[in-house]
């Protein structure tokens, strides 16, 4: 399955995509978590990226293909994959089917996570990840079981993310409705969009998600 999943910050694609993983035993290949992982192996490439998502701004199209594009040519992701966070512009988009159409493989389909922005700002203000194993937690929303230590692996150690704070995360929405929001119309247009109401619990927004994915 080859699915993009479509939504502003904090809508809850990372969660969702961390979920498909384990259903459908396919990678989750997330632009931002790859951008970061670049920054911090400090390649030149990786210290530019860096300013870019500091300041909530969108890296390059060029860079993000290029990011992709190899990503995707691996052998773990020959039965599929989850874009999280990718494509963010209409030139991505194109970027990314045609990448496809040279597979002869193509998309099957876009979930869009519906949600109201009030609501992410919340959302992303109070998010924090394990530094360990990167399970996701959140202040109010989705505590671990145990304070303090994350109920995935036991670690005690928790980050948050630089961009996570509220002038960057306007400039993130921003971003959003400008260059991201028209591929809703672009991804109806060819069919393949899915919206589900991402407001709802966690859960039940995973299930809307599987029930979606089971009637393709
Ligand atoms: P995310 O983790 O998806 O919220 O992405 C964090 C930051 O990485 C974004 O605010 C952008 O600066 C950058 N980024 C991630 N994905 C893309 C993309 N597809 N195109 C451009 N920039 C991206």
């Amino acid at each position: 399955m080859r699915l993009i999943l479509l939504g502003p910050p904090g809508s809850g694609k990372g969660t969702q995509a961390k979920r498909l993983v384990e259903e459908h035993n396919i990678p989750q290949l997330s632009t931002g978590d790859m951008l970061r992982a670049a920054a911090a192996a400090g390649s030149d490439t990786g210290k530019r990226a860096k300013a870019i998502m500091d300041a909530g701004k969108l890296v390059s199209d060029d860079i993000v293909n290029a990011i992709v594009s190899e990503r995707i040519d691996q052998a773990d992701c020959a039965n599929g994959f989850i874009l999280d966070g990718y494509p963010r512009t209409l030139p991505q988009a194109d970027a990314v089917e045609t990448m496809l159409l040279e597979k002869g493989t193509q998309l099957d389909a876009v979930v869009e996570l519906r949600v109201d922005d009030d609501a992410m700002v919340e959302r992303i203000a109070g998010r924090y990840t394990c530094s360990n194993c990167g399970a996701g937690y959140h202040d109010t929303l989705k505590m671990p079981s145990k304070t303090g230590v994350c109920d995935k692996c036991g670690g005690a150690e928790f980050k948050r993310r630089p961009d996570d704070n509220a002038e960057a995360m306007r400039t993130r929405l921003q971003v959003y409705y400008k260059e991201t929001s028209p591929l809703i119309g672009y991804y109806y247009a060819k069919g393949l969009l899915r919206p589900v109401d991402g407001m709802a619990e966690i859960e039940a927004v995973g299930i809307e998600i599987a029930a979606v994915l089971g009637s393709l």
